[in-house]
């Protein structure tokens, strides 16, 4: 937050949310958003006066405002960094340094000769008006431009001025249509065939258009023409085109096209069953005394047809309405679905968006062309002003919490502060509600609404678990599967049924190892192992990217024996299509889904019956909704469970639940094999039980027991810092003066941190344990900020980095 002076001409104007234009430092200008107006001049410094202002209406309005400064405040991060994580960079404007020739220059009369490169740029200046740094030095091909330049300036032939540009860019196309007198009437057309009789190129133009564009019935198709480009795909001569445009037949123009794809409708909401009216209706009539209800539905129950039906109401009321999807790439089906249903009205905030697409839903939210938008989590900045609904859909996922860079928000909590700002409802939707959703329904924080039923005639599946270790005694487990799974995937396959295999991703990778001195391949730059990468014969580091191939001895000792440890998707893969030679087999992981269709094309075959076996991580948990599906098997139960986080149990629950969801959608029951070496633990038996309340009960009772969330707030706080004793030294001097903080319940640390080191950066890691209050957080936050300051000023420690994550997973 920085603060500048209105001067006198730009008063009437002002208001909060526009863009200015304002000079940083000595010589930048940036732009900037007005937060506040205000009358208090800063004590330390002279303000600098705004140059400009951009815009006539504001592009961020105040709500949008109101909610940085609760973001920034709540997850302890700068308002900057919340403005910067809102708006596409498309909005921003960059500013670029550029040269024009100084109009009170005059060769003949200076007095000052110019030298052979110099008068060339200033040729170049009389053909273009302004020049960049780079165009000057294409001119001259050096590297070196400055001292050139700075030589014109002092000479005063040129002048150096910011120019602040726009990165959006709208995407235009060349269109081509008659000229207007030859639709009028038919005479005129006739007399064009008969000019052109002879000359077959451009009479095939002409017929093509005409087929296209049937302007003799409909004289108004002609306004909008056609695309060049396909004008000329079926391979018509573009100079015969040209010939057409310079006699006046044909004339071209530009046209802003969306670059979001218009859909219309093309499906009423489904009728819903008797039990989903009885959800909606109980929905509707919590709404009525509070602001947030938890949809507690079992997979398959109906979730989606529920929050179409509340956001056409709401839609038609005249509010706006957001939806939030963990990962639209990976929710594909329920987009398309929505779109059925909501056609053009809905917009869609994909993370993999391009920036201008990005730009093209914010203005389409400005200017009322979507009342709906269904996005991942960065969505909730668009500039809503008049939200009605929030529903956030499968809102234990925890990949609604953003880790890096700040603000390190998390989707679910914020979209429930947005909503408040609006005095707009939360939906939150889930089968496996996180455990705080589930607190605060308990607590009647929230309303709580509950489906246990699957649509229709399809029942929950069934559940087996298969003993790793017995199988492998009686030398039944091949290629590290069970006989149990075995038979249930070749039962599936002989009755032409689907499989799903999931294996669990976190913590845990391949990697390739050295059989006779137990050699790894480790990061360079960071304490971890290499991960093996089958399909591109590398070693990678899953935290910075560094990569290498996979050396044919052991660097260490010489030996060839080098052999893979540990099962990803990818050997699960090879395993299953050596067992299962006949099956057609597909994975889906992080590797087979980089591209941005990637995804799509693995569901479209899958969806197709083009895959018999379908291998994945938790993608294949979300909210998949295929019916041929019948048997689930979950590669590595134990695996689920071992994780060292309170949230272990929570988690392994929920995953468990979600893969298992995807089994018997319809009228076969599905049937869903765990693996493990330990099939007598509890967790399985509640998971197979389906009692969430009563696995809720016993969680708490820890949670409880040794404060952790919901019972407390949990604050992380990592030092960083290149230099191991340092990093150390810092994070102890912060553990010390926040022991001194009274408001604080337990403060553990400094641990080194999971992985000791990352990007060649040490970290040690506090944890902060606060009574839930506000007013102990808000509290706790000052004085923490106060110490940060504190230390940053001791010398030694002025380059460690401090990350505050708030309520971090
Ligand atoms: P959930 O999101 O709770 O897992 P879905 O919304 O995917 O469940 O619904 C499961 C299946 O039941 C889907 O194939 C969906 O099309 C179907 N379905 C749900 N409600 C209705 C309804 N009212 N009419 C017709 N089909 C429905
Ligand atoms: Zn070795
Ligand atoms: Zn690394």
């Amino acid at each position: 937050m920085f603060t500048y002076k209105i001067p006198k001409n730009l008063q009437p104007q002002i208001q909060i949310g526009l863009r200015v234009i304002v000079q940083f430092g000595k010589k930048k200008v940036l732009t900037g958003i007005i937060g506040k107006v205000h009358n208090k001049p800063p004590q330390a410094y002279e303000a600098k006066p705004i140059l400009d202002i951009l815009d006539d209406q504001p592009s961020v309005n105040p709500l949008q405002i109101r909610f940085w400064f609760w973001m920034a405040e709540y997850y302890f991060c700068h308002i900057g960094e919340v403005m910067f994580a809102s708006i596409p960079s498309g909005l921003r404007l960059s500013s670029e340094s550029k040269i024009q020739a100084n109009p009170n220059f005059d060769l003949e009369t200076s007095k000052y000769p110019l030298d052979v490169r110099e008068e060339k740029i200033l040729e170049a200046l009389e053909k273009k008006e302004e020049l960049s740094y780079e165009d000057c030095e294409e001119i001259l091909g050096v590297k070196t431009i400055h001292p050139i330049l700075k030589s014109l300036v002092a000479k005063e032939a040129i002048l150096i001025f910011e120019k602040v540009q726009e990165k959006y860019t709208p995407k235009v196309e060349t269109r081509i249509r008659l000229k207007e007198e030859f639709v009028q009437s038919k005479g005129a057309l006739e007399a064009i065939f008969e000019a052109v009789q002879g000359k077959p190129k451009q009479e095939s133009i002409l017929l093509k258009y005409l087929r296209d564009v049937p302007v003799f019935n409909k004289p108004k198709l002609n306004e909008k023409g056609v695309d060049k480009a396909s004008l000329l795909e079926e391979g018509d001569s573009e100079s015969s085109l040209k010939t057409l445009i310079k006699n006046g037949v044909f004339e071209s123009f530009k046209h802003v096209v969306n670059r979001i794809d218009e859909e219309e409708a093309e499906r009423e909401a489904s009728l819903l069953s008797s039990t989903q009216q009885v959800a909606f209706d109980e929905i509707k009539t919590h709404f009525e005394s509070k602001q947030s209800v938890l949809l507690h539905g079992v997979t398959g129950s109906g979730k989606t047809e529920i929050y179409i039906k509340l956001i056409q109401e709401v839609l038609e009321s005249g509010s706006q309405v957001l939806m939030l999807l963990p990962e639209i790439a990976l929710t594909t089906q329920i987009v398309g679905r929505l779109k059925q249903v909501f056609g053009s009205q809905m917009g869609v905030y994909h993370s993999k968006y391009s920036d201008n697409e990005r730009v093209e839903v914010w203005n389409g939210v400005l200017s009322g062309r979507f009342p709906f938008v269904v996005g991942v989590r960065s969505s909730i900045f668009l500039p809503f002003d008049s939200l009605g609904l929030v529903i956030v859909d499968e809102e234990h996922e925890p990949s609604y919490k953003q880790f890096d860079p700040a603000p390190r928000f998390h989707a679910r909590d914020a979209a429930i502060m947005l909503a408040y700002f609006h005095q707009a409802k939360t939906l939150l939707g889930s089968a496996t509600p996180s455990f705080e959703s589930y607190y605060n329904a308990n607590q009647g924080k929230y309303g709580y609404v509950q489906l246990s039923h699957r649509f229709g005639d399809a029942s929950l599946p069934e559940f087996f678990l298969s003993n790793i270790s017995a199988d492998r005694k009686k030398n039944l487990l091949k290629l590290d599967s069970t006989r149990l799974l075995r038979e249930k995937i070749q039962h599936a396959l002989d009755q032409q049924q689907q499989v799903i295999i999931f294996q669990n991703r976190r913590g845990y990778s391949p990697y390739v190892q050295c059989e006779d001195c137990s050699w790894t391949g480790q990061c360079v730059q960071c304490d971890v192992s290499l991960t093996y990468h089958q399909f591109a014969e590398e070693l990678r580091c899953h935290y910075c990217g560094y990569k290498e191939k996979i050396p044919s001895s052991c660097p260490a000792c010489g030996s060839t024996q080098l052999s893979t440890q540990g099962m990803g998707t990818e050997r699960i893969e090879e395993s299953l299509s050596l067992l299962f030679p006949e099956a057609r087999m597909g994975r889906m992981d992080l590797d087979t889904t980089r591209s941005k269709y990637g995804y799509q094309r693995l569901l479209d075959e899958f969806a197709a019956g083009q895959i018999d076996i379908l291998v994945g991580t938790q993608m294949i948990t979300k909210g998949l909704d295929f019916g041929k599906v019948t048997v689930v098997g979950i590669w590595d139960g134990d695996r689920i469970l071992n994780f060292p986080d309170f949230r272990a149990g929570e988690r392994a629950y929920q995953q468990i639940t979600q893969v298992a969801g995807r089994a018997g959608r319809r009228d076969i029951q599905g049937q869903v094999v765990i693996q493990s070496r330990n099939p007598d633990q509890e967790l399985f038996q509640k998971v197979i039980q389906g009692d969430y309340f009563e696995f809720f009960r016993q969680e708490m009772i820890d949670r409880k027991k040794y404060y952790y969330p919901p019972f407390v707030k949990l604050v992380k706080i990592t030092t960083r810092h290149a230099d191991a004793k340092t990093a150390e030294k810092a994070a102890h001097a912060l553990h010390y003066q926040m022991a001194n903080v009274a408001v604080k319940k337990i403060v553990l640390g400094p641990e080194k941190g999971i992985i000791a080191r990352i990007k060649n950066q040490y970290q040690y890691e506090s944890l902060i344990k606060l009574d839930r209050q506000g007013a102990t957080q808000s509290v706790f936050k000052e004085n923490l900020a106060r110490i940060i300051e504190e230390l940053q000023s001791v010398p030694e420690f002025r380059s460690v980095r401090w990350v505050v994550d708030v309520d971090p997973s």
